[in-house]
């Protein structure tokens, strides 16, 4: 059903998002899964570190035999073995002794306790390499001291990460940790994109009369990128319904979980968008309440759903970032779908329409905190300004002035949530 009245920017959002599920999951190499949202509960089958290891070079003692130890009496124990990394059960340390020790190396039974290299009289650059005979020790330590105890870091059995956490690099490694080499994590999706528009060349086309490049293709499938989906990019549609058509199925038939168009969503005599989702969809609403990107529809076309964006290219990019963009993260399992934002105080006049506005600016930290200044031109139709700008400085529904020295939000358009 068809709604006519121009819709909040919230309301839209609500009512788009409200229809989006998480996708299903698949299997994927750990060393693949950067920036995937986990489908699985993860747990530690083995204690990590899998035992009590030196967090330093130097020299495994008991703390008791060096309690006294200090630069003007010094202790003096015999150095009974030598540890390297990756070496076997070593043996037990006796009392009154030591053992060389490097970092990660196991700590030997009868050992509480590491005394590092810089605390001791061994001087390694002068060294051949061997452990020497007796080890003088400089400074006392606490049983403990520079020994990381086994399952310091994740404990058998224990759930290190949860169904639903977002993979970052730190996530990755503790999937290595605990032996995984693959790791079910929830499917990207597939996002078709189409540009709309009798006026549109490739970019490798030479300009005719009256032409212009796809931009958006361009900038849209670069965004369905950056936020976890996989472009399909169908290419320019001239502005005829069975043009337009004929592409969507082509994406339909190759499997798509969303479409998005750009072009054509507006009151102009040969925008169809609207008209083939009618024929053979659901038009959901049409027309935000946002500066820019008023004309949006957003429906389904065969039962997929369908987002169609402003053809301005900062309008495009504009209604992108603030629909397009919750959505896919909605559909990749983000628990978070709010953009990274910041409170920024405004260093010059901006106006407005009473719209919701997307303004770009560039926010800078200085002395007072945040600060927003203007890059220039806030025509729709230009990307050159969007080029100079790090943010989208948002005034809310109803204001069309704010002055210098005025506080409002700014969502960062650099900084990508982790
Ligand atoms: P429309 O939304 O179709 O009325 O287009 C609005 C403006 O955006 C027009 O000036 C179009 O030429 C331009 N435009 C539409 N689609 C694109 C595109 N894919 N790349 C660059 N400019 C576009
Ligand atoms: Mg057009």
């Amino acid at each position: 059903m068809e709604i006519q009245r121009l819709l909040s920017v919230v309301e839209a959002r609500e009512r788009l998002l409200g229809d989006v599920e998480v996708l299903e999951s698949e299997h994927v190499n750990t060393e693949s899964a950067l920036g995937r949202v986990l489908a699985e509960d993860i747990m530690a089958v083995n204690d990590a570190p899998p035992f009590a290891n030196s967090s330093m070079d130097g020299y495994a003692v008991r703390a008791a035999d060096v309690s006294k130890a200090s630069l003007d009496s010094p202790v003096i124990l015999p150095v009974k073995a030598d540890i390297p990394a990756g070496s076997g059960l070593p043996q037990a340390l006796t009392e009154n002794s030591a053992a060389r020790i490097m970092t990660g190396a196991p700590l030997p039974d009868g050992a509480d306790a590491v005394v590092p290299i810089e605390m001791t009289d061994d001087n390694v650059q002068m060294g051949d390499g061997h452990a020497p005979r007796n080890i003088t020790v400089l400074s006392s330590v606490d049983s403990g001291d520079y020994v990381r105890l086994a399952g310091q870091d994740m404990r058998r059995g224990e759930h290190v990460l949860m169904s639903g956490d977002y993979l970052r690099p730190q996530e990755i490694g503790v999937l290595a940790v605990v032996g995984r080499r693959q790791v079910c994590v929830v499917r990207k999706p597939r996002v078709a994109i189409l540009s709309t528009g009798d006026e549109l060349v490739e970019p490798d086309a030479e300009l005719g009369p009256g032409q212009v490049r796809d931009a958006n293709s361009f900038t849209l499938s670069s965004l369905v990128t950056r936020y976890g989906g996989v472009p399909n990019v169908l290419g320019i549609a001239r502005d005829k319904d069975k043009y337009v058509e004929a592409m969507l199925d082509r994406a339909l038939e190759s499997g798509t979980d969303w479409m998005i168009s750009s072009g054509g969503v507006s009151v102009g005599a040969f925008d169809c968008v609207k008209a083939v989702l009618e024929r053979h969809g659901e038009v959901t609403f049409w027309r935000v309440n946002m500066r820019p990107g008023k004309p949006l529809a957003f429906g389904n076309y065969k039962g997929t759903p369908f987002l169609g964006l402003p053809g301005n290219p900062a309008s495009a990019i504009a209604s992108f970032e603030v629909f397009a963009r919750p959505a896919l993260q909605k559909l990749c399992g983000r628990r978070d779908l709010e953009k990274p934002s910041v409170d920024v105080t405004v260093k010059e006049q901006f106006t407005s329409d009473g719209r919701e506005s997307y303004l770009r600016v560039m926010v800078r930290e200085e002395d007072q905190g945040y600060v927003a200044y203007g890059v220039g031109s806030q025509d729709s139709g230009m990307l050159t300004t969007l080029v100079r700008a790090n943010a989208f400085l948002i005034i809310p529904a109803g204001t069309t002035c704010v002055a210098a020295g005025s506080r409002l939000k700014a969502w960062m358009l650099d900084w990508i949530h982790d």
